[in-house]
C-alpha cells in the first residue's frame, strides 16, 4: 500500500522548550520525517525558543544530533538534513522575563499559519500565553499546543483552562495526548464506524467485558520527581487510557469532525461509574538483588528517592458506564511500570453463544477482538474453528491476525504520533486533541477515587519487576469469573 502525502499550508511553528528532551526525542525528529515525506511546503519554518543562550549554528548542530540519534538510518540523508536544518531558527527566550520576545516577534511572518508548541513545564503555560499576547505575537488565528500533564486534579485543570482561555479561544487550543495520534487508535474508529460487521455487536447484549492494558518494562527512570507526585492514575489512566476507553465506548458521532467526536467522548466520561475500594488495586515495584548475569534493580522508592512513598507505579481498576449501550459491561483497566513485557492493547471479549450444539463444550473459548497499539500494531480476532483432521468435531481457537507492518509495504510512510498531531495542528484539525471540558470531566471522575485511597491512607501492594503486577490484581478479575489476558510482548 502506498500512502498519500498532502502538503500542509505554509507555517511558522515556534517550539518553546526547543532544547528539551521531548523536542529532541520526538518533535524535531518527527518534523524532519514530515519534511522528508514532502509534507512541509517550501516556506514552512521552525523557530525554537528556549532559555539557553546559543546561536543558530549551535542549535542546528543540536538538531542534527537529535536526528542522528532518533531517526532510522534509512531516512538520514545528508542533503535532506541540511535542507531541513536551513528551515530552523533559534531565539533565546525567557517565558518569565523580557529576553527574546522582541526578536521572536520580528521573526514571525504574516499570511502563514502561526503555531506555538508549549513543550515546557506546565507551570510556564500561563506565562507563555500572556507573553504571546503582550508582545502581539499571537493573533485570533494562531494555535497553541499544550503538553501533558494538564493539571493534577480538577481544580488545577480548571485554573489552567481559565488561564489559557484568557488569551485564546477553545478552537485555538490543542491539548495533546499522543495516544490519539497512534495509527491503531485511529484505526479503532475506522474498524468501528467504517464496517457494518462490528457495530451491531458493540453493546451490552454481545460484549462480556473490555480490557485495556498499558504495560511498560521500564521503571520511572529520570522522571522520578514528577512521577512520585503523579502516579499511574494521574500519569496514564486519567488521560491516555481514558481516551482509549472513550473511543471504544462512544456512540457513533454524526460526522468525523472535531466537536462531533469530542461531544461523544465527553458523554462517555460523564457516564463513568465511581470505583469502589474493592474494585481497584494499586501496586509499587520492588527491588531485585543482583542475580546470575543480571544487575541489581532498584525498587520504586529507591528510584524516586522517597522511602515513604505511597504512590502507585501500577494500577488495575474496574469501571462501568451507565448508559443503555454498556449497562453491566465491566471495563477493566490496568497499567504499570517494570512489568513482564511492553504492550498496549485493547481487548473486547464477546459473550459465549447462547446454546452449544457441540458435545465438547469445555473447548469453547471466547471470541476476542484484540487491538494492539504497541509493539507490532495490529488486530487479532480469535474465532473458534474445527480442529483440522479426523477425529470428529473437535473445536479449537484460531487467531485471525492482521499486523499492520505485514500489510503495509516497507516504504509506506506511517507518521509517528507526534508528527501526525503536529501536522493536524497546522491543518487546524482538533479531532485528535482533548477539549477543555473533556479534561475537566476526566478529573472530576478521577479526583474522588484518588481522594478515597488517600483518606484510607492506603499503601500500594508490592510486586516483583518482570511480573504481571500485584497478586491482588488477579483477584479483581477472578472474583468476576474472568481473567486478565497475558502480558505478552
Ligand atoms: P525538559 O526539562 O527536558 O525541557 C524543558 C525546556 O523548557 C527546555 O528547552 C528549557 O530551556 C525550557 N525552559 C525552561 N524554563 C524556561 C523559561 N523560563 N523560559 C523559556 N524556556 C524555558 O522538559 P521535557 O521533558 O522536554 O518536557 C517538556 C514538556 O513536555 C513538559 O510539559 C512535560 O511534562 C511534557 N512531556 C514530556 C515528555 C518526554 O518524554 N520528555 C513526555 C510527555 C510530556
Amino acid at each position: 500500500m502506498v500512502s498519500r502525502v498532502i502538503p500542509v499550508d505554509p507555517f511558522d511553528l515556534v517550539i518553546f522548550g526547543g532544547t528539551g528532551d521531548l523536542a529532541r526525542r520526538k518533535i524535531l525528529p518527527g518534523l524532519y520525517r514530515r519534511f522528508l515525506a514532502g509534507q512541509m511546503p517550501e516556506d514552512a519554518r521552525i523557530i525554537a525558543a528556549a532559555r539557553s543562550e546559543m546561536d543558530e549554528d549551535a542549535y542546528r548542530a543540536f538538531v542534527a544530533e537529535a536526528i542522528a540519534e532518533f531517526v532510522e538510518p534509512g531516512h538520514r540523508d545528508k542533503a535532506q538534513i541540511q535542507a531541513f536544518l536551513a528551515r530552523l531558527s533559534y531565539v533565546a527566550t525567557d517565558a518569565k522575563g523580557s529576553d527574546g520576545w522582541d526578536s521572536l516577534k520580528a521573526l514571525m511572518r504574516d499570511g502563514v499559519v502561526r503555531a506555538f508548541y508549549f513543550s515546557v513545564a506546565p507551570s510556564l503555560f500561563g506565562a507563555l500565553a500572556e507573553k504571546l499576547h503582550e508582545y502581539g505575537i499571537a493573533d485570533g488565528d494562531s494555535r497553541i499546543v499544550v503538553e501533558k500533564p494538564f493539571g493534577r486534579d480538577l481544580a488545577s485543570a480548571r485554573a489552567l483552562n481559565a488561564t489559557l482561555a484568557a488569551h485564546f479561544n477553545e478552537t485555538q487550543i490543542y491539548r495533546i495526548d499522543h495516544y490519539l495520534g497512534k495509527e491503531t487508535v485511529q484505526n479503532l474508529m475506522a474498524v468501528r464506524f467504517a464496517n457494518s460487521l462490528f457495530e451491531p455487536l458493540w453493546n451490552a447484549q454481545h460484549v462480556d467485558h473490555v480490557q485495556i492494558t498499558v504495560a511498560e518494562t521500564v521503571g520511572v527512570g529520570g522522571r522520578g520527581e514528577y512521577y512520585d507526585r503523579a502516579g499511574a492514575m494521574r500519569d496514564m489512566v486519567q488521560n491516555h487510557m481514558m481516551q482509549l476507553l472513550c473511543l471504544i465506548a462512544m456512540e457513533p458521532p454524526y460526522k468525523f469532525e472535531p466537536d462531533a467526536v469530542r461531544d461523544e467522548k465527553l458523554k462517555v466520561i460523564r457516564a463513568l461509574t465511581g470505583v469502589g475500594h474493592d474494585e481497584i488495586v494499586r501496586g509499587q515495584y520492588r527491588g531485585m538483588p543482583a542475580r546470575e548475569g543480571r544487575k541489581a534493580e532498584p525498587s520504586y522508592t529507591e528510584d524516586v528517592g522517597n522511602a515513604h512513598s505511597r504512590t502507585e507505579s501500577y494500577i488495575a481498576l474496574k469501571v462501568g458506564i451507565s448508559n443503555w449501550r454498556w449497562q453491566g459491561v465491566p471495563f477493566y483497566l490496568r497499567t504499570g511500570k517494570k512489568l513482564r513485557n511492553r504492550i498496549s492493547e485493547i481487548a473486547i471479549t464477546f459473550k459465549e453463544p447462547p446454546h452449544s450444539i457441540f458435545d465438547e463444550d469445555d473447548a469453547w473459548r471466547e471470541n476476542v477482538l484484540a487491538i494492539r497499539l504497541q509493539p507490532d500494531e495490529g488486530m487479532t480476532l480469535t474465532v473458534m474453528i474445527k480442529e483440522p483432521g479426523p477425529g470428529g468435531m473437535r473445536l479449537t481457537e484460531m487467531p485471525l491476525d492482521m499486523s499492520f507492518a505485514d500489510w503495509l509495504s516497507e516504504d509506506a510512510d506511517i507518521p509517528d504520533a507526534y508528527e501526525r498531531l503536529i501536522m493536524d495542528v497546522i491543518r487546524g484539525n482538533q479531532t485528535l486533541f482533548m477539549r477543555g471540558d473533556e479534561v475537566e470531566a476526566a478529573w472530576a471522575w478521577a479526583d474522588p477515587i484518588i481522594a478515597a485511597w488517600e483518606d484510607r491512607g492506603e499503601r500500594p501492594h508490592g510486586y516483583d519487576p518482570g511480573s504481571s503486577g500485584p497478586e491482588d490484581a488477579l483477584m479483581l478479575m477472578h472474583r468476576d469469573g474472568r481473567r486478565w489476558r497475558e502480558i505478552r510482548g
